[in-house]
């Protein structure tokens, strides 16, 4: 024989209000409990209308919404941090940001290239803070430190690498500073770049956006002398938009094979 225990409603006796003392009815609703049937269920005493009680809701809403947004203000800092985006570029503008985040939202890569003072890295950040906002996750790297972190192979660089191959935009930023890296960081790099191009889906196409002082074509033999340098080129020049940092091009809205 089975045995059925019909749940007791638990609601509660009216209680006066804390600001004007009038009772207030408990709330319920009809809760079912599958084969035992339903059952009334306490939800809260009814609101007060007087003005206490309604300034005391408002100043609830108020601070709820005030936490949510510091909720939020901290996310925004976390994402930040964990991008890799230098501190003073996390305010970042830049008036062609958010044509260049378009582009990248798009799932096309960029090449900005232009001499020092042409605002190539605050343009490259402040579209990433766009595209950040956006929902995608992006990961900003230093060309140079890039390289001297993959002179070594080991679970750290590993790591790294999986993080920058996975990212949804990739920036490589200075690309060909410091003149040769070594073979075998020169060879990471090419795969970082050549595992995102392999792992680029419609859903996903992983664009990268790299900022250099060289045009594409001269970038080569500053990564590296020999096959990684030239690998690593024709493979921005496949993935990537050239876009030089004069600025006329870009205002009219193409892109230069350089
Ligand atoms: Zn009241």
């Amino acid at each position: 024989m089975r045995i059925t225990t019909r749940r007791r409603p638990s609601v509660p006796d009216p209680k006066p209000c804390e600001h004007c003392g009038r009772l207030l009815a408990p709330r319920t609703v009809e809760v079912e409990f599958g084969m035992q049937g339903t059952s009334e269920v306490f939800a809260g005493w009814e609101p007060c209308g007087c003005e206490g009680a309604v300034a005391a809701r408002a100043e609830w809403e108020a601070g709820r919404e005030r936490a949510e947004h510091a909720a939020e203000e901290a996310r925004w800092e976390r994402t930040l941090e964990s991008s890799g985006i230098p501190p003073r570029y996390r305010g970042a503008t830049h008036p062609w940001a958010a044509r260049l985040a378009g582009r990248l939202s798009a799932g096309d890569g960029v090449y900005l290239h232009g001499p020092n003072g042409t605002g190539k890295t605050t343009l490259a950040c402040a579209a990433a803070l766009i595209c950040m906002r956006n929902g995608m996750g992006v990961k900003f790297a230093v060309a140079t430190k890039l390289l001297d972190g993959l002179r070594e192979f080991g679970d750290g660089q590993r790591e790294l690498l999986e993080s920058l191959v996975r990212c949804d935009l990739l920036i490589v930023d200075d690309l060909g500073k410091e003149g040769a890296a070594t073979p075998r960081a020169a060879e990471k790099l090419f795969d970082l770049f050549n595992d995102r191009y392999n792992a680029q889906t419609l859903a996903d196409p992983k664009p990268i956006l790299v900022t250099s002082n060289f045009p594409r074509g001269e970038v080569a033999a500053r990564v590296s002398q020999g096959g990684s340098g030239l690998a690593i080129a024709s493979r921005l020049k496949e993935t990537t938009y050239a876009v030089p940092m004069d600025g006329e091009d870009w205002r009219k809205g193409g892109a230069r094979e350089r």
